[in-house]
């Protein structure tokens, strides 16, 4: 085996840690169903110099005794490449934890773990490195190979230093980038996994921030798409946050269903962000997000998924400036909303309770901003939350407590439900948003 397949013996640690993120793969997949599940993540990597020693350890889904006897493959004998013994450890949700063990002569015994500690789940790999392999002891050449060959793995891999032992170190920092993203399908229960992006590169001193900005449908294409941006923060520069988080390298992409392919959107010039979870929809063959620029000035940004274009929309003057005492622009709370089949924006001026309600006629166009009510104030009400279709708007409390503003009778009724110190979303759900047949 050793000849046939790799004349390279260093690809073991990917072929290892590739078993260790299916694995948990697996296991988040299960999570769906099984609630107990732990929610631990990591590959670990703890090189023993003392025993000469390289354990790969994952919380995954686990081996039982019949996996281990039977169903190690070609990828995991790619550790004899670099040791002449290996011993796993692994125990399956439903089972035993086992211990197989490879023997001088190139067989291998399985049995139960008898000092197996009682509910874990996961796998150990060992292996005693061969004389000539002490190498992959070393910390640098584990991350060098981390670099080279474990791009791809979307969970954490941590490293153990042998001189201090609480010390786990994150070293593919790329994961960042490489969590995948999921479109679901409630009508048919489809899940689909968009593949990682192409234009996505991050080099080992950088990390990438991803932020959502639309998902919506292409009507001339039939087509599903995507729009993310991508922030690259240099790690090696402490001061980041404090003065230049807005002129950090960004790259806007667009993932596309049909072609399941993403595409470089090249815009000149950055396009206004908005870093929050609200203040985004799809409405009408646009994605639709309220979005801010290093200068603060605030922005509605439609992106027209037929003919790939942005088109920005400047703030309605719907605030009265002087009934506010030493009024700031940037004091305006804005929060973008779909009322009644128009894009709407509900603000307020911080610390006060009258809410401007305005829709917007035709997008681009400022002008056509459009006042619809105002009202309030409102004692007691901290922030809007979402708007329903009759009118009806949800607000958080002061105390944290929910409660909708009817717009017809100005009335307040509280849910009963307490949030405080939460995030919370208002989300339409609709039964079928597909039909069937
Ligand atoms: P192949 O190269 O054919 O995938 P491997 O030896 O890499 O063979 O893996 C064989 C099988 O062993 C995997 O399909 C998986 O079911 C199981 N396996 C290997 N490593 C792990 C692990 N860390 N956790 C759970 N199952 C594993």
């Amino acid at each position: 085996m050793k000849k046939t397949f790799y004349s390279n013996k260093e690809i073991f640690l990917r072929e290892l840690i590739t078993n260790a993120s299916n694995a948990l793969d697996k296991i988040q997949f299960e999570r769906n169903t099984h609630k107990n599940i732990l929610d631990d993540q990591w590959i670990r990597l703890v090189p023993h110099k003392d025993n000469k020693t390289l354990s790969i350890i994952d919380f995954g889904i686990g081996m039982t005794k019949e996996d281990l006897a039977y169903n190690l493959g070609v990828g995991f004998y790619s550790a004899y490449l670099v040791a002449h013994k290996v011993i796993v450890t692994s125990k399956h949700n439903d089972h035993d934890q086992y211990i197989w063990e490879s023997q001088p002569d190139a067989s291998f015994i399985v049995t139960k773990d008898i000092n197996a500690q009682q509910p874990s789940r996961g796998t150990n790999i060992t292996l005693f490195l061969n004389d000539n392999q002490f190498e992959y002891l070393e910390e640098s050449t584990i991350k060098n190979l981390i670099i080279k060959y474990c791009q791809h793995i979307s969970h954490r891999i941590y490293l153990w230093n042998e001189n201090n032992k609480d010390d786990w170190q994150l070293i593919n920092i790329c994961q960042y980038s490489r969590v995948p993203a999921y479109l679901w399908n409630p009508a048919t229960s489809e899940f689909k996994v968009i593949p990682p992006s192409p234009f996505v590169y991050v080099p080992d001193y950088m990390h990438v921030l991803i932020t959502y900005h639309g998902f919506g449908y292409d009507c001339v294409r039939d087509n599903y798409k995507v729009i993310r941006k991508l922030a690259y923060i240099d790690d090696t520069d402490d001061d980041w946050l404090a003065h230049d988080l807005f002129t950090v390298r960004c790259v806007w992409e667009m993932y596309s269903l049909r072609s399941n392919s993403w595409t470089n959107l090249k815009f000149g010039g950055g396009i206004p962000t908005s870093s929050d979870v609200n203040n985004k929809f799809y409405f009408e063959g646009m994605c639709h997000w309220w979005g801010s620029e290093d200068d603060f000035i605030e922005h509605l940004i439609s992106f027209d998924l037929i003919n790939n274009v942005w088109i920005m929309t400047p703030p309605p003057l719907d605030i009265p400036m002087d009934a506010y005492d030493n009024f700031e622009m940037y004091l305006v709370n804005r929060e973008l909303f779909l009322l009644n089949g128009s894009i709407a924006l509900i603000s307020n001026y911080a610390q006060t309770t009258t809410f401007y309600i305005s829709i917007l006629i035709e997008v681009g166009k400022k002008e056509t901003w459009t006042k619809l009510f105002i009202f309030g104030p409102i004692p007691y009400i901290r922030f809007p939350i979402g708007i329903r279709n009759m009118g009806n708007i949800l607000f958080q409390t002061d105390d944290g407590d929910l409660a909708w503003f009817d717009l017809s009778t100005h009335t307040l009724q509280k849910l009963g439900v307490n949030v405080h110190g939460c995030f919370s979303q208002l989300v339409v759900y609709k039964k079928s948003l597909i039909r069937i047949e």
